[in-house]
């Protein structure tokens, strides 16, 4: 299969239509907006060059992962604090399972299986094999073939589907019975969400989670600057996913946080429910969401703390 997918070539005239019948004031704030597109990824070729050798190496294999991990401690550490601190926290008053906090020594073994994963993605991305399949695909960081304003909102938009699609069938593998307790159990561990649960996977579960994520830009997109910027949205999205508070106007946690509470193999009731991400289409579809919006609404307090929270059985009793 040749990737990208044809995809630009029935969109781009569409948009082209579009953008032929806008108002001046719409189109010259598109032509601003693909300036400052081109400006900024400039810039970052020219960054790039100014230290490294094989600056297209660097963009195309570093870049990409190197911006989800920055993202990922910038939103979690802030997130581990107030773990511990939680008289200090403003954003208190929004936690999902009130009360209920995750202890030093978990947190501590949570970071350090966290590290561990993200130096196995680091060093899978680096490597010599994933660079040589970039160069067979011959995907692009220049200025030539970047993607814009148009492109990316349309590309970025579909990485969201694609990756609801690939993330629910993969997650629903994962929690088949040998998946389940020999793998994916490790992030079911994390009964309280807090941030860092995004990234806290058995690391084979880790790998195999990574091509929901890689996937979706190499299919609709030639140029790594699709990738950074469905990188940057996916790392809100699952870090929101996984924070353990129901944030005003974003997306509901409330799915996810429910995922790790009360979804696991010896669960009858629970055992898939809200497998996806972003606007969980496949949950809709196949009705893995609506058991949780029925719990919700006979619970509208959630877990507090002095309810008992589900206890998933022994592997051995399963
Ligand atoms: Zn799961
Ligand atoms: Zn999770």
């Amino acid at each position: 299969m040749a990737l990208p997918l044809p995809l630009n070539e029935f969109i781009r005239p569409l948009f082209q239509q579009i953008y032929d019948a806008s108002p001046p004031i719409l189109t010259s704030l598109v032509d601003q907006s693909n300036q400052i597109i081109a400006w900024g990824w400039s810039t970052t070729i020219d960054l790039t060059s100014s230290f490294m050798s094989d600056s297209h190496y660097f963009r195309i294999c570093v870049l990409p992962t190197g911006i989800s991990l920055a993202l990922f401690w910038m939103l979690n550490i802030p997130l581990l604090f107030f773990n511990f601190y939680p008289n200090l926290n403003p954003i208190e008053s929004w936690k999902i399972q009130k009360g209920r906090y995750e202890t030093l020594d978990r947190v501590a073994w949570m970071v350090v299986v966290v590290v561990v994963n993200q130096t196995v993605a680091m060093a899978i991305s680096m490597s010599q094999q994933n660079y040589q399949g970039l160069l067979d695909l011959n995907y692009q960081s220049g200025m030539a073939d970047i993607p814009t304003l148009g492109d990316l909102l349309w590309q970025v938009t579909a990485c969201c589907y694609l990756y609801d699609a690939i993330f629910f069938a993969c997650h629903c593998l994962m929690h088949t019975k040998w998946l389940y307790h020999n793998i994916h159990k490790v992030h079911h561990k994390s009964k309280i969400t807090i941030g860092i649960s995004s990234a806290y996977f058995h690391p084979a579960d880790y790998v195999f989670s990574a091509i929901a994520v890689v996937l979706p830009p190499l299919l609709v997109s030639n140029h790594v600057l699709t990738s950074c910027l469905w990188m940057t949205v996916f790392m809100f999205e699952t870090t929101n996913a996984h924070c353990g508070y129901e944030i005003p106007f974003a997306p509901s946690a409330k799915d996810h946080d429910f995922h790790h509470s009360h979804s696991f193999y010896s669960s009858k009731e629970y055992r898939f429910v809200t497998m996806g991400a972003f606007a969980l289409v496949w949950d809709r579809l196949f009705g893995t969401k609506q058991p949780v919006d029925d719990w919700w609404a006979k619970n509208p307090n959630g877990i507090t703390k002095r309810m008992k929270a589900p206890v998933e059985k022994d592997q051995k009793k399963d």
